[in-house]
């Protein structure tokens, strides 16, 4: 037999499928060594064959299988070959995709973890060892005591030498048990709700449908209950189930109502995971221990078999488009495996993207709704604040009057409060009134952000600190202003103004470590009163029933970060936002400041109006040809030498020019230019951007231009980026 198989070097000359000899168990999917350019090297089996074209003399056999079952299933296999066509990845670039680092580099993972137990009962074991071994005596009376006991806890309690002895004379048996290392997770009953009419309808709906569903589900709908009813249905019909979150470590709250739902049948693949820890549940569905895999983006790759529900919650979110290489989008590999397994897949969200409705309206998706919030809780008013209006008012402080009376009612009636503020840190520039001199970056063209706390300045791009000025490097003055506020200012002022209310704050600053997001969130959950401050990341799914206010304030941000998405998740985010409050018996009430408070997106965001917003934003889309009417292609040039940087943008942008040429007004839009940030961790940054009717030839075209090697350059192809900077 001949073995296709793919090697294990991410190189450019390389990225072909090799042919060995197989050895005679050597089976699709396994991971083996060959012998490749003198070498002996990592390689994928991805098929099998009788007979070749190559000149047998020539072909080399495979060193060793790696593995007696392959750790590549089949639908995997298949599933790269569509990564590789359809995201123009390279065959060894997909195969990490579904074989994790930690299972493709190493089978040394499994901790081995012995237990000890007595072979005798006591008499006769006491009778073996006579009476001078103290504590020989003392340990089996122990495992006696106790049954079963942990070799290395038996060890620190009674002595290495004397639980040797006992294995070695055979009255203690020691047998190996793998360890699982399990993430840990609170448990809380998670009781079975009855389901409301809606989310009955949903479930009836979805349940074994070889179909794409749209759930559009309001803030607080019961959405999370549909999806563990149609997993548990899959689960009865023997199969499994994978469900996608944002990032599963914001979360915390679905992790435990899942765990506590389905128990030890769910295994939790996220970015905290410790590599061990990845291992183990990578293992523990690839041997079917568990049905249910909940995760990020990236659990998608699970090797899960015979799969009868996919989940995307909050669909809509940026995650689920992957930004490092090996570049995908999570819908598309959903997709593929929904229809593979002939299983339906849902797509949740309370703010579908623009994309996902539009295909919704087209009947490619089925569109499934939760109109109500669970018990006919009402939306929380979302009451419109003109900034404006305050300065004119004579207050000039970041909060509203309104902000501060409803913060204040909220506190007295011993509720808890949301603040909403998109930017951590202090200010988020420092600068000189006098000469108008600005902090910036040695190495990334951005302003320093303000974190008083360790009195620094920050670049956030690339992590660098710098001392906090005291005068002007420029002209010597103190008269330095402060940028617009961030999540450490608002607590700062929120501290004064509530002396006597825990305040929390959520960013990439407070949650490092493992269970950064969890401590913050189970403390604030259990305090009442008590003020919630953060970034985005306190949008996501949170379900805590004391929130009676949130204020935002301010969206804005997001609003002006000009591109063409960015009223789409303007709206998603307040709306996102707005969904924590009031979600149980608290009436919710929501305040948001704008310095444009007529702005459509507020408008339709306010009234709970997501038809109405898409009606106008996809018109908008068409007239402007943005997508899903065509799609976006930026090729990103970087380079420490800014003169390389363009010389290779030139040259890469004049083949642009040809296919512009070639495919005429099929192409709308072509331009090479800096990037909006012209330089990042020292490398200079220049773009060509496109915009053309979708076509899958032209983005080929594209790619295979921008594929070429360049020394000291690095070039990077994005089909329509969530952020191009
Ligand atoms: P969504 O994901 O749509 O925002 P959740 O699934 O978090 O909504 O549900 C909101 C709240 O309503 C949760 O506390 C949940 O436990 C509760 N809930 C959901 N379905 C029911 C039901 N059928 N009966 C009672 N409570 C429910
Ligand atoms: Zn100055
Ligand atoms: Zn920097």
């Amino acid at each position: 037999m001949y073995a296709k198989v793919v090697v294990d070097i991410s190189n450019d000359a390389v990225d072909r499928v090799f042919t060995y000899l197989a050895q005679d168990d050597t089976k699709i999917g396994m991971r083996v060594r060959v012998p490749f350019g003198g070498r002996n090297v990592l390689g994928y089996v991805i098929g099998l064959s009788k007979t070749t074209d190559y000149d047998t003399s020539k072909i080399k056999p495979i060193i060793k299988n790696l593995e007696s079952v392959p750790k590549i299933k089949r639908e995997m296999i298949d599933l790269c070959g569509f990564l590789c066509e359809h995201f123009f990845l390279r065959m060894a670039d997909c195969i990490k995709l579904v074989l994790p680092s930690c299972v493709r580099l190493d089978s040394e993972h499994e901790q081995i973890k012995y237990t000890l137990s007595l072979i005798y009962d006591l008499d006769t074991a006491i009778s073996k060892i006579g009476t001078r071994a103290k504590s020989q005596l003392g340990a089996v009376a122990f495992l006696n005591e106790n049954g079963e006991c942990d070799y290395t806890k038996m060890v620190e309690l009674f002595s290495r030498s004397a639980i040797n002895a006992l294995i070695d004379r055979g009255i203690v048996s020691k047998t190996p048990v793998r360890r699982m290392r399990a993430p840990s997770v609170d448990k809380q009953n998670e009781e079975k709700k009855v389901l409301t009419a809606y989310q009955q309808r949903a479930v009836d709906t979805i349940t074994n449908q070889d179909k794409t569903f749209l759930l559009k589900g309001v803030t607080g709908s019961g959405k999370t209950e549909v999806y563990m009813q149609i997993i548990e249905n899959a689960l009865k019909e023997g199969k499994s189930a994978i469900m996608l979150v944002p990032e599963i470590s914001l979360t915390p709250q679905m992790m435990q109502r899942f765990t506590s739902r389905f128990g030890d049948n769910v295994a939790v693949l996220h970015s905290g995971l410790s590599e061990g820890e990845r291992f183990d549940e990578w293992d523990k569905i690839f041997q079917k221990k568990a049905q249910v895999v909940l995760g990020a983006r990236s659990a998608i790759f699970a090797p899960v078999e015979n799969v009868g529900a996919i989940i995307i919650d909050e669909e809509h979110d940026g995650s689920y488009v992957s930004v490092t290489n090996p570049r995908f989008n999570t819908h598309d590999v959903a997709e593929f495996r929904a229809r593979y397994n002939h299983c339906p897949l849902v797509l949740g969200s309370a703010t579908p993207s623009i994309e996902s409705f539009k295909r919704a309206k087209e009947g490619r998706y089925t569109l499934v709704e939760l109109p109500e919030r669970i018990n006919n809780h009402e939306m929380p008013k979302i009451e419109i604040i003109d900034m404006l209006g305050e300065v004119l008012d004579g207050n000039t402080t970041p909060y509203s009057k309104k902000l501060i009376s409803k913060l204040n009612e909220c506190i007295e009636n011993k509720k808890q409060a949301i603040l909403f503020i998109n930017r951590r840190g202090f200010a988020s520039f420092v600068m000189c009134r006098e000469c108008g001199y600005r902090a910036k970056c040695d190495d990334c063209e951005v302003s320093l952000v303000y974190h008083k706390e360790d009195n620094q300045l920050k670049c956030h791009f690339c992590g660098k600190r710098y001392r906090m000025l005291t005068n002007c490097p420029n002209c010597n003055s103190t008269n330095i202003k402060y940028g617009a506020l961030g999540t450490e200012r608002v607590c700062n002022d929120l501290a004064e103004m509530f002396k006597d209310v825990p305040i929390f704050r959520m960013d990439n600053d407070t949650t490092r470590g493992k269970n950064g997001h969890k401590n913050i969130l189970s403390k604030f959950a259990s305090t009442t009163p008590s003020i919630l401050v953060g970034t985005q990341m306190i949008a996501k799914g949170h379900d805590y029933p004391n929130v009676a206010f949130v204020g935002i304030l301010d969206a804005d941000v997001s609003l002006y970060n000009s591109d063409y998405k960015s009223n789409e998740r303007t709206f998603q985010l307040v709306t996102q936002v707005a969904g924590r409050a009031g979600r149980a018996d608290s009436e919710g009430y929501v305040v948001l400041q704008t310095y444009a408070p007529k702005h459509y997106v507020y408008r339709f965001a306010s009234n709970y109006d997501y038809d109405g917003f898409y009606e106008k934003e996809i018109n908008l889309r068409q007239t402007t040809g943005f997508p899903p009417f065509s799609e976006i292609l930026r090729i990103l040039v970087s380079s420490e030498s800014d003169n390389r940087a363009k010389e290779v943008t030139k040259k890469i942008y004049d083949e642009a020019v040809k296919l512009k040429e070639k495919y005429g007004n099929n192409i709308i839009f072509l331009q090479a230019m800096a990037s909006p940030i012209k330089r990042i961790q020292t490398k200079y940054r220049y773009q060509i951007l496109t915009r053309y009717i979708p076509n899958d030839k032209i983005t080929k075209d594209f790619y295979s231009i921008a594929d070429i090697v360049e020394k000291d350059v690095s070039i990077f192809v994005e089909l329509n980026p969530d952020n191009l900077r």
